[in-house]
């Protein structure tokens, strides 16, 4: 697929996603994403972007902790 900011190929990667919410940071990894090899733009995919959400709303609904690093490829803190 092409970025869509610069036209470029996207390269398929794991990334970090990093949310900052009221209270609190959280940080996904190894979240599978397309890459922009030339201008950095990263692109999720739709189930992604679900998946990343109910991470988020499930953290800050569920703990105080005011950081969190949660694996996305298991989906636990
Ligand atoms: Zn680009």
């Amino acid at each position: 697929m092409k970025c869509g900011i610069c036209k470029a190929e996207m390269e398929e990667k794991n990334v970090t996603y990093t949310e900052d919410v009221d209270q609190a940071v959280i940080v996904i990894r190894h979240v599978p994403a397309h890459v922009c090899t030339e201008c950095g733009n990263i692109w999720y995919s739709g189930t992604v972007v679900i998946e990343l959400e109910k991470l988020v709303d499930m953290f800050v609904s569920q703990t105080g902790q005011e950081v969190a690093i949660i694996n996305f490829a298991r989906k636990t803190a």
